[in-house]
């Protein structure tokens, strides 16, 4: 595709990076931008610069946050003794989005994934088990997605914990093999959450 200008190019080089974007899009996002007046752009760049300088991970759970403790740790009304293990923030959000989960969340920021070079101490594991350690922590509910890296990580994080009196649980499989938790619907995620079961009982089943 030969650009007219130089800039044009530049500007499209940058946003076709973006996962899905192809150069055809990357144009057409750039096309209308030219089109808009110049405060949009500015805009623009201002929110994906600030969002990238100054956005912090909670001290406690590892989920996005604009400050030190994200606004789920810091509530009330939320439940502490018990954690949710999820995968990453979009699945908070996707948990969050059921409205049926009053615990907190534990972020892990990943997967155990050997054949990617990702072990137990690139995630955020340790943490988990200073506060099964250190807390009074009821309940862990692992809500991984259901593929062999979710398996080993949950199953990882279980022998770490065995020697705690912490319940270990994982959400039911009402969700399919190999779906992905950010893409289950509200209702399953929900009923999954509500219907889990012990952990030790899952790996009978395997
Ligand atoms: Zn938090």
């Amino acid at each position: 595709m030969e650009l007219p200008s130089k800039l044009l190019e530049n500007a499209v080089n940058e946003i076709s990076q973006l996962p899905g974007i192809g150069k055809r899009t990357a144009l057409r996002l750039a096309l209308h931008l030219l089109r808009q007046p110049g405060s949009q752009t500015s805009m623009l760049s201002q929110a994906l610069e600030k969002m990238r300088n100054e956005i912090q991970y909670c001290n406690e759970c590892h989920n996005i946050s604009d400050a030190e403790i994200c606004k789920i740790c810091e509530s009330p009304t939320r439940d502490a003794s018990i954690i949710c293990v999820v995968e990453d923030v979009r699945d908070v959000m996707a948990i969050e989005g059921t409205g049926s989960f009053k615990g907190v969340y534990h972020v892990l920021g990943g997967k155990i994934n050997p054949i990617e070079g990702i072990g137990p101490s690139q995630l955020n594991i340790s943490t988990l088990v200073s506060k099964v350690k250190e807390r009074d922590i009821t309940e862990i509910i692992f809500a991984l997605s259901s593929t062999m890296e979710g398996d080993t990580t949950n199953f990882y994080i279980y022998k770490q914990l065995k020697d705690y009196p912490v319940l270990t649980s994982t959400i039911a499989r009402g969700i399919a093999i190999g779906d992905e938790l950010e893409y289950a619907d509200e209702v399953t995620l929900g009923r999954s959450l509500m219907h889990r079961i012990p952990f030790e009982q899952s790996i009978r089943q395997v």
